[in-house]
């Protein structure tokens, strides 16, 4: 069982990370999340408490593969650096990670992050990252992002199966964007603002419908008891209730459950 207080209370440290470095000790370890959205890094400390945390929006991947490669490689060094001032000190190691089914593209990522002036110590796959925060033996971690749907299947604490497909919070954005005649960019700007999310819920829910569809196609009821969201589409308010409605399994997520995978990353520095 995830113990949600703890996760709870950690990530709303490495939230707080974003506006302020917190105290630290030993070993810096960053998370590369190199994402269809955003692009995120988090650092921790040698006991993986939270240091610093510096986001972008950025376009430069399409399911979790890496389509402007010059873009990626800028936004990473730009964040690298903006960290790096506020810390008053260089970062030299970093993990990173790659949504399931995109392992060819690992090398690009690897270059990304090399070419802002990182050494890339490990690579995992997205949900796998999550779980470093999580820390659930048995169970589904389902990482919903920009672009894709995500999903860790654990048993006795060991990963037995992975999936990714490409259905993500930028379909939820296109729905939107047509259904209230506006732009991509106002339709984020709406699924964003948590004031709205009991509006747009319906309008959305055939998205999310298809999201959980993912999900329970690869689960096993038999063996599995709890879905445990994480990724930045799923702090979409009542999107575990969907997703209980559609799998029929119990569904939990953190307060703030858009951090989680990339500061399992940096975990795993
Ligand atoms: P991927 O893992 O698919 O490559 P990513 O790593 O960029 O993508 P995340 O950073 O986990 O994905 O999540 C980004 C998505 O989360 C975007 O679609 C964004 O609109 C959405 N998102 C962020 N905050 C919120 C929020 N408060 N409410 C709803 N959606 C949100």
């Amino acid at each position: 069982m995830m113990d949600l207080q703890r996760v709870n209370e950690y990530m709303s440290r490495v939230e707080e990370s974003e506006k302020k470095v917190l105290p630290h000790a030993g070993r810096l370890k960053t998370g590369l999340d190199l994402g269809t959205a955003y692009i995120v890094l988090v650092v921790l400390d040698e006991e993986n408490q939270p240091v610093a945390c510096e986001k972008k929006a950025a376009d430069v991947l399409r399911d979790g593969v890496v389509v402007d490669y010059s873009g990626a490689c800028r936004i990473v060094k730009e964040l690298k650096d903006r960290l790096e001032e506020r810390l008053g000190e260089e970062l030299t190691d970093c993990a990173i990670a790659m949504p399931a089914g995109t392992e060819s593209s690992v090398q690009t990522h690897r270059y990304v992050a090399e070419s802002a002036g990182f050494e890339v110590t490990n690579v995992l796959d997205e949900p796998t990252a999550a779980n470093a925060v999580y820390q659930i033996s048995d169970g589904v971690v389902v990482d919903i992002g920009g672009g894709t749907t995500g999903l860790a299947m654990f048993h006795d604490g060991k990963v037995v199966q992975i999936e990714d497909e490409p259905t993500g919070g930028t379909h939820l954005s296109l729905v939107l964007a047509g259904n209230y005649h506006i732009s991509f960019a106002e339709a984020e700007t709406i699924k964003q603002d948590y004031a709205r999310h009991k509006e747009i819920l319906p309008v959305v829910r055939p998205v999310i419908e298809k999201m959980a569809t993912i999900v329970k196609k690869y689960i096993d009821p038999s063996r599995t008891d709890t879905i445990y969201l994480c990724g930045g589409t799923t702090c979409l308010t009542g999107i575990e209730t969907v997703f209980e409605k559609v799998t029929g399994i119990r569904t939990v997520k953190p307060d703030n459950p858009f951090l989680v995978t990339p500061a399992g990353i940096a975990m795993n520095c």
